[in-house]
């Protein structure tokens, strides 16, 4: 047993069981034996390999993106760049790179990332110390300063903890994880029923719920309807809430229980976008999309981003060149292929038009 799984199971021998989300909270984020508190997972060596990772292309044309997007409201300075989650920096770094072409949006902005892994700020550190732009750490979203802010969220809203509800026959009950008569985590339900879930479902069906994200999702759209600006979000899930379970749990690139070895491997679930459009919605905020990736990138011109990079490219290069945009827009392979799986979506100040990437 690894040291988060006893200390888990210690609470729970003396608690009683505790909630999915508060279990995915600290396979995530225990301040020792947390997943991403404890080590640098992306890429090829590591569990998984992200779209900023696959190519600079991405980072470019989101940056293409958000300083347009503070172009069109108006270019207020000063504003507030903000990323949320930024793994190794790569993102921002290739967002910073390509915003050089846009001084006004530079000079203008103030960076800021917003992470909660030591191990993994060190490493957005040392990835943007060359950027020309000095950045600041919040740990939260809400500790950022006032003002308009232009926010980029890759795979962030997938890494935050969801509660699951299993229809029984007197009513909705809440996923538990608890311990078996061996000591093993377990799942289990709670014995209480949920009352304020009247959806109609099968017995043995699941309802999974984001509250956290969506608790998120509405204090960034409150803040763009008061202080301006717009949030880009990218990240695998769907488009309308359904039944059923997502929760997955990946380590050296292969699925695993997620209940095995907590904390060594990452636990993650679909985005529900239709539950985060609703909670922006709800504070005020227009709403762009969602769209596929695939569409985003392409009506962004990622096809003459990728020519271009052609030309000044190897023969070796080349070849990572198209492999990347394959993989970034492709759609036939959804283990490969990030094009049709993975969304986009924008939340935004009312009075901001419909933009790039989301025209029909
Ligand atoms: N955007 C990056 C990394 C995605 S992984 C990329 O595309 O490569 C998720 C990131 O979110 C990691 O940096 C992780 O440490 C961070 N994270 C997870 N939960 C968080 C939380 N509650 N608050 C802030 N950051 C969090």
């Amino acid at each position: 047993m690894n040291a988060l799984k006893q200390e888990i199971a210690a609470t729970i021998a003396h608690e009683g069981p505790m909630t999915l989300e508060h279990y995915m909270g600290l396979c995530l984020g225990h301040p020792r034996y947390g997943y991403y508190m404890t080590r640098d997972p992306f890429g090829q060596a590591g569990d998984f390999v992200t779209a900023p990772e696959i190519s600079q292309m991405f980072g470019e044309l989101l940056g293409v993106w958000i300083s347009e997007a503070w172009r069109i409201a108006g270019a207020p300075s000063p504003a507030r760049l903000i990323e949320l989650g930024p793994g190794r920096g790569t993102l921002m770094s290739d967002v910073l790179r390509v915003a050089r072409i846009s001084p006004a949006f530079l000079n203008a902005v103030d960076v800021h990332l917003v992470e909660t892994s030591p191990t993994l700020r060190a490493v957005q550190q040392r990835t943007l110390a060359d950027a020309g732009k000095p950045a600041s750490w919040n740990a939260d979203v809400t500790d950022t300063p006032p003002g308009p802010a232009f926010i980029l969220a890759n795979e962030f809203f997938d890494a935050l903890p969801v509660r699951h509800y299993v229809k029984t026959i007197p009513g909705w009950r809440e996923r538990l994880v608890g311990l078996d008569p061996s000591g093993e985590l377990a799942f289990g339900l709670s014995e209480a029923v949920e009352t304020s879930l009247k959806v109609q479902a099968r017995e043995g069906s699941i309802i999974e719920v984001s509250a956290i994200a969506q608790r998120i999702m509405g204090e960034i759209a409150a803040r763009l309807v008061r202080e301006g600006g717009a949030l880009l979000l990218v990240d695998y899930g769907y488009t309308e809430t359904s039944l059923g379970d997502s929760l997955q749990a990946v380590a050296r690139h292969a699925y695993v229980d997620p209940l095995a070895e907590p904390g060594e491997a990452d636990l993650t679930a679909h985005v529900d976008f239709a539950a985060l459009a609703r909670a922006a919605r709800g504070a005020g905020a227009k709403v762009m999309g969602p769209v596929t990736q695939a569409h985003f990138l392409l009506q962004l011109g990622i096809e003459r981003r990728a020519q271009s990079l052609m030309k000044r490219a190897t023969e070796e290069q080349g070849r990572d060149i198209v492999d990347a945009f394959e993989r970034l827009t492709g759609t036939q392979d959804p283990r490969r292929h990030m094009g049709e799986l993975f969304k986009v979506m924008a939340v935004t100040h009312p009075d901001m038009p419909d933009m790039p990437g989301f025209i029909e």
